[in-house]
């Protein structure tokens, strides 16, 4: 459905996009995440024709999007990031008017349920003015649909709303794609898009840095659970015994403690003890420290090895 190749945008001073091979399948809600700057505006603008990419290719609907652009562009429907809003027009007016430009069947009906959809049809003739920031991204969504597009490009469409609009809007887009639209959506924020996505692929300075079904990409960037184990008497029988446990998958020394990296599956405290205390030594503190998935993605998105990550993943 979406198909890029090296695709890569440089500005003067920034390399926003490096290389970038995204793969979206037809159907498919790709989710797709990355701190802020890690490039996903940029790419979505080239996505859209609206950036010129510095590098490499792209394809919509099976076909190149510099020579297909008006074709394509009839059958996708976008909430950017930097939408303009006539402050002037009602809620009514500003969707009849692109429903002109689209040149949509059965406008006035059709806008009238999409109006009902997002909650704000008792309020379309006041001016978009007065809408808020979380009314304005639903008429957004509004306008996005209103042409019955086959693709959904959405930029951070759930950005800065409260948990009542995020969920209106993950529902609205469950929804469509369960009528066959394509979705992909890009966010900051893992938790507000994790329950949406059958895929989701991690930007970080430009790169795709992980990529798959979020449960395999969850389980490759979730770091292992970290022990740290205070001993009396910490002995090289202990450190070695330790280390070469199947469940340890690192271990460092710091004075008389020890930070293990464990399987984040199992509980082994009591196994590191037992150990321990076999080998002559007191346990005198031992704490675990469990990163939350929110947690590893800020990790991930922040560090530089992401590239190992990338390897693993499917
Ligand atoms: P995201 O949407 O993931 O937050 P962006 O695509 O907006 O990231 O930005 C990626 C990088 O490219 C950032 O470092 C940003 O400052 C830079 N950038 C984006 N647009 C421009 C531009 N028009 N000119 C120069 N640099 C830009
Ligand atoms: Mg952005």
């Amino acid at each position: 459905m979406i198909k890029t190749h090296n695709l890569t945008k440089e500005f003067t001073t920034t390399v926003a996009v490096k290389d970038l091979e995204l793969n979206v399948d037809n159907g498919e809600i790709y989710g797709f995440l990355g701190p802020n700057g890690a490039g996903k505006t940029t790419t979505i603008m080239m996505l859209l024709g609206l950036e010129k990419p510095t590098a490499g290719s792209i394809e919509v609907f099976g076909k190149p999007l510099d020579k297909n652009y008006f074709e394509i562009k009839r059958k996708v429907g976008v909430v950017s990031e930097n939408q303009y809003f006539y402050g002037e027009m009602t809620a009514w007016e500003y969707l009849n008017f692109f429903g002109r430009l689209y040149e949509v069947d059965e406008r006035e009906k059709k806008i009238k349920a999409l109006l009902e959809r997002v909650k704000l049809y008792h309020r379309r003739n006041e001016m978009l003015l007065g809408y808020s920031h979380g009314m304005k991204q639903k008429i957004a969504i509004a306008r996005a649909l209103l042409h019955d597009p086959d693709l959904l490009i959405l930029d951070e469409p759930q950005n800065g709303l409260d948990p009542y609009g995020i969920r209106d809007i993950r529902d609205i887009i469950g929804e469509e794609n369960a009528k066959g639209r394509t979705v992909l959506i890009s966010s900051h924020i893992l938790s507000e898009i994790e329950q949406l996505c059958t895929r989701v692929g991690i930007l970080s300075k430009g790169r795709l840095v992980a990529e798959g079904p979020l449960d395999i990409v969850k389980t490759k960037v979730q770091p292992d659970t970290t022990l740290i184990v205070e001993i009396e008497n910490l002995t090289d029988a202990i450190k070695d015994k330790l280390a070469s446990e199947p469940y340890v998958k690192k271990m460092q020394v710091e004075e008389n403690k020890l930070i293990l990296s464990v399987d984040r599956e199992g509980d082994y405290r009591a196994q590191v003890a037992r150990i321990i205390n076999e080998n002559s030594g007191l346990v005198v503190g031992m704490q675990t420290k469990t990163y939350s998935l929110e947690e590893a993605f800020i990790k991930i998105t922040e560090s530089s090895l992401e590239s190992l990550i990338k390897e693993g993943t499917a």
